[in-house]
């Protein structure tokens, strides 16, 4: 195949032109950030750090953090660095994690935002030729205006259905010939449920390609969609507080999403000391922005779980990759002890030849944490006798076992009832935070 890119001379920089680049910008950004945003200098200043003393990227360890609850202190307008008349648009986190935390856009923010999601469609294989139905959330969340504005760049033939009315989704694209599809990975795998019983398969449908993100999904779940939707599935990463989708894309290789580094500088840090570890480790994920205008966040702690690799990617782009986030450090969950990360019960889920519809519930019972799993059987698994669907959960907890090193409980349930996801799954709860 040949590749395809959107911005190829960019996209294929030396590391020593890349390196250049960033050196090139951020000391003008660091200047840029300390006069217009106060609430920034103070940090600034607290640490004894001037925007005099960041003369390349080697510099950038000597800048304080930011964290999500410097966005929550500094809301609603605190982290602004432009004056809302040059401002053209705002979004918002989706609050999977607590209060929502708002982003401001300049017209230049939208175009370099609009340019990453262009250049992860083109990564997978989309063209002008192709009609790209994206069903993210529009409004606030930054999915649906993120993968609209870069499917225009493409050119392609946007349909801009949002999410919701899966039906409607599934008749749409065959009508339309639909060939990319955008969408959360959970909401890919309740349209493919869908198409299945309305009795469809893959050859019915024209898609070649799906672009999944926005949410920690496995390479198993990845496996399933491809077969039941027919397609090609790429990742693709982001947050509000960078721009929304497209800060990082999966190519052709389909083994971690480059970051785009000419917008963003990655790090990884150690979690608890906040140390600058070296390439390959595993750690949190921090960016820098270098050259948004509006709401160039500096050093901000993602949260997000990965590891940056410089290997070189046989689809000829040159931007570090991040493997696949195992889910953010908030989403692990500490069982008696023991750490837990749902993306690991989704993988032996699968493994073992079960939905991807789980809940995951938390509690606490005399002092002990419990941990219980809810997976829904497929119709045709569930005209098994009681004794086969017990012995079924017997065997599922053992392989739970095994994984995460502590027994869960399993609660195999009957189809559809557990709630399906048109945007971001909820599949976690903690009864113990309630309590
Ligand atoms: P919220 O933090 O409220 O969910 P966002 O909609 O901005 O708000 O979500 C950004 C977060 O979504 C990221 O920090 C990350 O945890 C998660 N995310 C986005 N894309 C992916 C992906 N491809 N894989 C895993 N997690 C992802
Ligand atoms: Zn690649």
């Amino acid at each position: 195949m040949v590749e395809n890119y959107y911005q190829k001379e960019i996209e294929t920089m030396s590391h020593e032109q890349i390196k250049a680049h960033q050196d090139s910008l951020i000391g003008k950004q660091i200047k840029h950030v300390y006069e217009n945003v106060p609430y920034y200098k103070n940090l600034m200043d607290k640490k004894g750090v001037k925007p005099e003393d960041i003369k390349s990227t080697a510099d950038l360890h000597k800048l304080p953090f930011l964290t999500k609850s410097d966005l929550r202190e500094a809301y609603p307008y605190g982290l602004l660095a432009k004056p809302l008349s040059e401002c053209v648009r705002i979004h918002s986190t989706s609050g999977t994690t607590g209060k929502r935390v708002i982003a401001f856009y300049t017209q230049h923010d939208i175009d370099i935002w609009e340019d990453c999601c262009a250049r992860a469609i083109m990564a997978a294989g989309g063209t002008k030729e192709d009609v790209v139905q994206v069903c993210y959330g529009y409004g606030l969340f930054t999915g649906g205006s993120g993968f609209h504005g870069g499917s225009h760049k493409v050119g392609s033939l946007t349909l801009p259905m949002s999410s919701g009315n899966t039906e409607r989704q599934i008749q749409f694209m065959m009508d339309l010939n639909s060939t990319i599809l955008c969408c959360t990975p959970s909401y890919a795998a309740y349209i493919g449920e869908t198409l299945k019983e309305m009795g469809y398969t893959a050859d019915n449908i024209p898609l070649k390609a799906g672009i999944f993100g926005a949410e920690p999904w496995t390479e198993e779940m990845r496996r399933d969609i491809e077969k039941t939707l027919g397609i090609k599935a790429y990742d693709i990463y982001g947050l509000t507080e960078m721009c929304g989708p497209g800060v990082a894309f999966e190519c052709s290789a389909q083994n971690g999403m480059h970051i785009n580094e000419d917008h963003f500088i990655a790090e990884i840090i150690d979690p608890d000391t906040g140390e600058v570890l070296p390439e390959g480790s595993k750690g949190e994920l921090v960016f820098t922005c270098l050259d948004k205008e509006a709401f160039p966040l500096i050093r901000y702690r993602t949260r997000d779980i990965c590891v940056l690799t410089r290997e070189k990617c046989s689809c000829g782009r040159t931007h570090v990759k991040m493997l696949k986030p195992t889910g953010r450090s908030d989403d692990m969950l500490i069982i008696r002890g023991v750490n837990v990360f749902p993306s690991q019960i989704e993988t032996v889920l699968l493994e073992q030849g079960y939905t991807p519809n789980y809940r995951i519930e938390v509690d606490r019972e005399n002092n002990s944490d419990t941990l219980d799993i809810f997976v829904e059987l497929s119709s045709e698994q569930f005209s098994d006798t009681v004794r086969e669907i017990a012995a079924k959960e017997k065997a599922l907890a053992s392989a739970m076992k095994t994984t995460l090193g502590i027994n869960p409980k399993m609660h195999l349930v009957p189809p559809k009832s557990i709630a399906r996801s048109e945007g971001k799954a909820v599949r976690v709860v903690d009864k113990r935070k309630l309590h």
